[in-house]
């Protein structure tokens, strides 16, 4: 197995296929964007070894299908032990190949260890139904079985709690996967099948694929009859291309796509908490979430008392290195991302909007950008639609409740939407109708593997996590079995 060293840590550097590390053809770079350095090489596969891994995923379903639930759920208690024992390593490797502070790496890290322990239950506590069927006769049973062979892609914003929380679905669920990491983010997917491989999860299980031709890999497995499932995670673009493709074989599909979280705050809101849940939910992992607050929506009524306490703790915020002590906001992922950043602000500015604060990259290697906070008065739907994905805060003013819902909602996206109130009635009534999957009350995060995470309209299809996520994998069977009682024991 070839492997490297990154940060003292040794993170294997090949594709994992069929239980087995290999050597691809050729290999990629993989740069810490905090000082634009090349910390690693991997392997880069093509088509052949994506056909390879669903070989192996195809091979190994029955067999994996066939495990009994709680067989099943003290592998995954065995891989949350062994996640749990190589925390730090996964924190470490997390910080050098996407940059977000050590403390962001190590909570991620706790939540995505979660996951197994949440599927290490539920497994358990799959249920089906028995019925009488309508006209008498037989009897309706509903179980659930595997969809089969998935395909599992994940970005590189949250490397590791993407992983875990689809292949922690989709395995739990009895389906076997091919995971292909996001290109920026290799080495903690590495990290992640070595331990499910030390784990004992049987070879062709779960294999991973990374690459820099994405495409070659999803035509390849997507043509291919035997993959059951696509589940993606990432921008809503690429999500409905690989819709469309899914299209052509009746792939089942699960959909995590982008965000533009409004976060609305009321003039009965308790502003201090608001600023500090809008201070996390605008600026962690560098503002790259799908659920950042994209539109900070303020009533006017406190729209400057929030601005100005926003504002000061803002300024606070320390920009650097992730491994740097104290360190708050880390790079953007790439020079390419970070150059668009400079355009979408560039775009504001001509939109009117107001700089408050930062605006500018910050020089030196690495791709950083100033955390910034923006006064915008355009309601411009393309631009202020737009998922800013960046450590930039753009703040709107509403006259009323009923504004505030109504820009709230012009949206297409309906992934999370953010809400401060002190009216617990007036809360529901708007949570109700706000068309996001979630809703955050008081609160600006709201991730927990017990909670099905997901939104609407073009934030994508299905769930995952909570009670929902197991289902996104399994299929209900129904049988109808006849049931002659008059015969069976007699008049
Ligand atoms: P992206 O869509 O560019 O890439 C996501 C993944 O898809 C990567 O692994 C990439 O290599 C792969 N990919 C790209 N084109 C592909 C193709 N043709 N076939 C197969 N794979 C392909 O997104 P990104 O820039 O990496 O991530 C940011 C986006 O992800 C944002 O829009 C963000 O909101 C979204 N996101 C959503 C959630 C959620 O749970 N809803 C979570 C995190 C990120």
């Amino acid at each position: 197995m070839s492997s490297t060293v990154v940060h003292g840590r040794v993170v294997p550097t090949g594709l994992y296929i069929d239980g087995a590390w290999r050597a691809g053809v050729k290999t990629f770079d993989v740069t810490d964007p905090a000082t634009g350095k090349v910390i690693a090489e991997v392997a880069d596969a093509t088509g052949t070894e994506a056909v390879e891994a669903l070989d192996a995923a195809a091979a190994a379903q029955d067999a994996w299908a066939a495990w009994a639930p709680r067989a099943r759920a003290d592998l995954f208690h065995a891989a949350h032990r062994l996640l749990t024992e190589r925390a730090e390593d996964f924190a470490v490797v997390m910080t050098a190949e996407s940059g977000k502070p050590l403390a962001e790496s190590r909570a991620e890290f706790a939540l995505s260890a979660g996951f197994f322990q949440w599927y290490a239950e539920q497994v358990a506590h799959l249920h089906g139904t028995y019925a009488h069927g309508s006209p008498g006769g037989y009897r309706i049973v509903t179980t659930h079985q595997p969809v089969g062979p998935s395909l599992l892609i994940t970005p590189w914003n949250f490397p590791l709690l993407m992983s875990a929380r689809k292949a922690g679905a989709a395995l739990a669920a009895g389906c076997t996967a091919v995971m292909k990491s996001a290109q920026e983010t290799p080495l903690t997917g590495a990290l992640f099948v070595q331990t499910l491989h030390e784990a004992g999860f049987p070879a062709g299980v779960v294999n991973l694929l990374h690459t820099t031709t994405s495409p070659a890999i999803s035509d390849a497995v997507m043509d291919d009859r035997r993959l059951r499932k696509i589940s993606f995670t990432g921008s809503t673009g690429v999500g409905s291309h690989l819709l469309r493709k899914a299209a052509g074989n009746i792939v089942n599909a699960s959909m995590e796509l982008g965000g533009d979280g409004p976060f609305v705050v009321l003039a009965d809101a308790d502003v201090d908490l608001a600023v500090e849940q809008a201070i996390v939910c605008k600026f962690r992992n560098a503002g790259q979430a799908c659920v950042a607050a994209n539109r900070i929506i303020l009533h006017s009524d406190v729209a400057a008392e929030f601005t100005e306490k926003f504002l000061a703790r803002a300024r606070e915020l320390r920009v650097g290195n992730g491994f740097g002590e104290g360190v708050d906001v880390g790079p953007i992922i790439s020079e390419r991302q970070r150059d668009r950043v400079v355009r979408l602000v560039g775009r504001f500015r001509d939109q009117g909007a107001e700089v408050l604060l930062g605006g500018e990259p910050v020089d030196g290697p690495g791709s950083f950008f100033e955390p910034t906070v923006l006064r915008v008065d355009s309601r411009d739907r393309e631009l202020c639609g737009e998922e800013l994905f960046a450590p930039l805060a753009a703040i709107y003013t509403v006259a009323s409740v009923r504004e505030a819902v109504e820009f709230a909602n012009d949206s297409d996206y309906g992934l999370a939407a953010y809400l401060f109130t002190r009216d617990v009635s007036r809360a529901v009534a708007i949570a109700e109708k706000l068309d996001f999957g979630m809703v955050g009350v008081n609160r600006g995060i709201m991730a927990d593997p017990a909670a099905a995470f997901g939104g609407t309209k073009a934030s994508g299809l299905g769930r995952e996590g909570g009670h929902d996520g197991i289902y996104e994998f399994l299929e209900p069977k129904y049988l109808a079995i006849t049931v002659d009682e008059t015969e069976a024991i007699g008049a």
